[in-house]
C-alpha cells in the first residue's frame, strides 16, 4: 500500500512563493547541493527548543529563567553565522530575549501549564495528509483554546496573522482534535515582545481548508520539470539562484529587473 502524500505549512508557503523553488527544495535532489545555512533560521530553533524546554512540564530540568538561558547554551545552533563574533553577539541576543519573555506578563499570568508544547498533529485532507508541528496551545480558564505560535523575525500584523499558511494549517489541525472549543491565534513576537491575538470565522476557516484542498492537489500533480522559472524580487534571497540562472531567458529578464530597480 502507497502512503498519502503530506504537505505541511513551509511546503505549502515554499510553493505558492515560487513553485520552482519548491521542485529545488522538495523534488528534485540537485537542489540539495545549494543550500545554505541561514543564520537567522539557526536563531529561531535556538530559540523554540529554549522556551519548549521551559514550558513542558514533563521537563523538570528547565523551570527557571538561569536554567532556560543555559538550555539555550547548550543547544545554540551557530550555522549560517558570519563569524564567531557574529554567533556570540546572537546569543546575546538571545540570552536577552529568553529573560525577557521569562519576566513578561504573558508568561507570569499563565499559571496553568500549556495543554501542547511543540506537538505534531494531522489531518486527512482526502488526497493528501496535512501535518503540523504547533509551538504551544494553552487552555484558558474559559476553556478557549489559544494557539501560539513564536516568531523571532520581522513584526506580524492582525491582517498577516489571519492571512499566515501556518496559522490557518494549526488551526484546522487543533479544531479536528477538539472541534467543540472556541480557538484563538496568537503570535509572540519574541525580538519585540509583543503579542498579537486574531480569531477566525468557522466560515474563513472552511474556505481555507477548501483552499488548501486545492493547492495541496496542484503541489501533488505539477510537472515540475516544465516549469519555467519566472524572476521575481525572492529571487535576490534564494539559494537556487544558480540554478536558475542556466537558464537564458531567465537570465536576461533578471538581469533587466535588477537594472529598473537600481
Ligand atoms: S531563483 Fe527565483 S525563480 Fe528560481 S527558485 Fe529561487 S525564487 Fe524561484
Amino acid at each position: 500500500m502507497t502512503r498519502k502524500a503530506t504537505l505541511s505549512p513551509s511546503k505549502i508557503t515554499t510553493y505558492l512563493a515560487c513553485p520552482v523553488k519548491y521542485r529545488w527544495t522538495y523534488i528534485d535532489a540537485r537542489g540539495k547541493w545549494f543550500l545554505r545555512a541561514k543564520n537567522y533560521y539557526s536563531f529561531g530553533l535556538s530559540l523554540h527548543s529554549a522556551l519548549q524546554r521551559f514550558h513542558d512540564s514533563n521537563d523538570l530540568g528547565v523551570t527557571t529563567t538561569e536554567e532556560t538561558i543555559a538550555s539555550l547554551e547548550e543547544n545554540w545552533v551557530s550555522a549560517g553565522y558570519g563569524s564567531p563574533e557574529e554567533a556570540a553577539e546572537a546569543l546575546a541576543e538571545g540570552r536577552e530575549i529568553v529573560s525577557q519573555y521569562l519576566e513578561s506578563a504573558a508568561v507570569a499570568g499563565s499559571e496553568v501549564p500549556p495543554l501542547f508544547v511543540e506537538k505534531q498533529l494531522s489531518l486527512d485532507m482526502g488526497d493528501f495528509t496535512l501535518v503540523g508541528r504547533v509551538d504551544r496551545v494553552d487552555e484558558l480558564p474559559d476553556g478557549t483554546l489559544e494557539i501560539i505560535d513564536y516568531k523571532s523575525g520581522s513584526r506580524f500584523s492582525e491582517e498577516e496573522l489571519l492571512q499566515d499558511v501556518a496559522m490557518n494549517s494549526y488551526h484546522l489541525l487543533v479544531r479536528k482534535l477538539m472541534p467543540d472549543r472556541r480557538i484563538l491565534l496568537t503570535i509572540h513576537m519574541l525580538r519585540a515582545g509583543e503579542r498579537i491575538t486574531v480569531e477566525q470565522t468557522t466560515e474563513q476557516l472552511d474556505q481555507f481548508a477548501e483552499d488548501v484542498k486545492a493547492i495541496g492537489i496542484e503541489i501533488l500533480d505539477r510537472e515540475y520539470h516544465e516549469i519555467d522559472p519566472l524572476p521575481k524580487a525572492l529571487c535576490n534571497f534564494c539559494d537556487f539562484l544558480p540554478l536558475c540562472e542556466r537558464h537564458e531567458e531567465f537570465r536576461e529578464s533578471f538581469h533587466q529587473l535588477r537594472q529598473s530597480h537600481s
